[in-house]
């Protein structure tokens, strides 16, 4: 049976720059999850997308959204053998192939959303999304943002995520489309996050 990674992966790494098991985690991820991201944040529609672990490179892992190559620091990754779901969050910014980055508290937000859908390891990475704190705010991106945006999907709209997804593939995002989509700013939802979960 041909395999999703087959056709829409390439992953070099006949260097070896990353553990075995890491990378069959990694290309097992794909298999089970990257049609599901693509569902969601493309319209359905596959990219193929290439991984390249970097020596050199001293974050986490990055995409270059409009050549879909994702590149994975050595590094990080020799201190973290089972984070295979980071690359679930570079998949989404594949998917999401947005013509602009802004605003990136927004599209950082989504792409740990999106991890935490369609992640299959997180578990076993130690990855989680957090609780509501006071010191948090949505602009802090992230795991803090896709937080917010699970409990507005629970408690708000179950289609608000698609839907924030949609405005910003199509370039129509602008802050008062919160307003449009519920009937409250995104600061006035936020309260009600804060509210919600103090
Ligand atoms: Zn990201």
């Amino acid at each position: 049976m041909t395999k999703l990674s087959d056709k829409y992966l390439t992953f070099d790494n006949s260097e070896g720059l990353i553990d075995k098991h890491l990378e069959e985690m990694i290309i097992d991820c794909f298999n089970k999850n990257y049609q599901a991201i693509c569902d969601f944040f493309n319209y359905g529609e596959l990219r193929e997308t290439s991984i390249v672990p970097m020596p050199d490179y001293d974050g986490v892992a990055a995409t270059y959204t409009e050549t879909a190559k994702v590149i994975m620091s050595t590094k990080y990754y020799e201190a973290n053998k089972l984070d295979a779901d980071s690359l679930t969050h570079e998949w989404v910014h594949v998917a999401q192939n947005y013509k602009n980055f802004r605003p990136g508290w927004l599209t950082e937000g989504l792409a740990d959303w999106g991890r935490e859908k369609f992640g299959i390891y997180n578990k076993e990475a130690g990855w989680a999304l957090p609780k509501y704190n006071p010191k948090h705010h949505y602009r802090q991106a992230y795991r803090v943002t896709a937080a917010f945006l699970c409990w507005l999907e629970d408690n708000v709209d179950p289609k608000l995520p698609w839907k924030l997804n949609d405005s910003l593939k199509k370039g129509t995002y602008k802050p008062s489309i919160w307003i449009d989509f519920t009937g409250k700013t995104v600061d006035m939802l936020w309260e009600d996050y804060a509210k919600a979960n103090s």
